[in-house]
């Protein structure tokens, strides 16, 4: 079975109910009807219903940025999954660099995470990624192989509901790009520990997203990669017009 790439925008910490309207409703008339393609916007949580009306009747999907393993309780500031459901959420990031960077995030609470995601439907994308310091320490393989079996550990075949997302870190925000090659070399050893993991049926069906500076001028060189299905994107998908490009990427493979 073909995998469906998917295009998905996180607005990280950006957009207040009226930007979200904005950006959301020019999504909507750009590429609210492509086809051959999945296309998602993650807004802040309180953009999210915003957002939702924005793009309500067209194609676009909606998730957040983070969810937490269990579904309500003593958590202050963390959301459940069903929330997210309810406001109109299909998917979730889990485990962005900037969480396990900034707030201590865990492969161990990733993979709570994602169980508590899967557990009301919803569809985790999954990010792994090496530092500069790691990559430089010539670790990325080990890293990667680290944060896979950590994070979707015990799942087996609920392996074949995520979406992955190779986000070098030093790439993040930064403007540099991991080459379409490097990129390739990963997502195919990815697939090969989920292979590992889930069976080989199962990582077929997988999309790996790449994340990582992404840009319309970048995109087309890395969509044509074998194994990249896609792109996870911050500072373009905060512009309409950038990341409708991105979305309209071309294809040559
Ligand atoms: C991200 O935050 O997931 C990301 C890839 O950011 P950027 O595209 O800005 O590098």
């Amino acid at each position: 079975m073909a995998r469906v790439p998917l295009l998905a925008g996180n607005w990280k910490m950006h957009g207040t109910r009226a930007e979200a309207t904005a950006l959301a409703g020019a999504l909507a008339k750009s590429v609210g009807t492509v086809s051959g393609r999945e296309v998602l916007i993650a807004p802040p949580y309180t953009a999210l219903e915003a957002a939702r009306q924005a793009i309500a009747g067209t194609c676009i999907l909606l998730g957040a940025q983070n969810v937490h393993g269990e579904p309500k309780g003593a958590f202050t500031g963390e959301i459940g999954a069903a929330m997210l459901v309810e406001a109109g959420c299909t998917h979730v990031i889990v485990g962005h660099s900037e969480r396990r960077q900034y707030f201590g995030e865990t492969d161990e609470s990733v993979n709570a995470r994602i169980r508590g995601a899967l557990a009301a439907n919803l569809v985790p994308i999954v990010c792994v990624g090496e530092t500069l310091a790691e990559r430089e320490a010539g670790t990325t393989a080990a890293i990667i192989e680290r944060q896979v079996r950590g994070g979707l550990a015990g799942l087996d075949a609920a392996v074949g509901r995520c979406v992955m997302a190779y986000e070098p870190v030093w790439a993040i925000g930064t403007g540099r790009t991991a080459t379409p090659a490097h990129a390739q070399d990963v997502h195919k050893a990815i697939r090969g520990l989920l292979a590992a993991l889930a069976g080989a049926a199962v990582a077929n069906n997988v999309r790996i997203l790449y994340g990582g500076s992404v840009k319309p001028d970048n995109v087309d060189a890395l969509m044509a990669e074998a194994d990249i299905d896609g792109a996870l994107v911050g500072g373009a998908s905060l512009d309409a017009a950038s990341f409708t490009r991105i979305v309209q990427y071309q294809e040559s493979r």
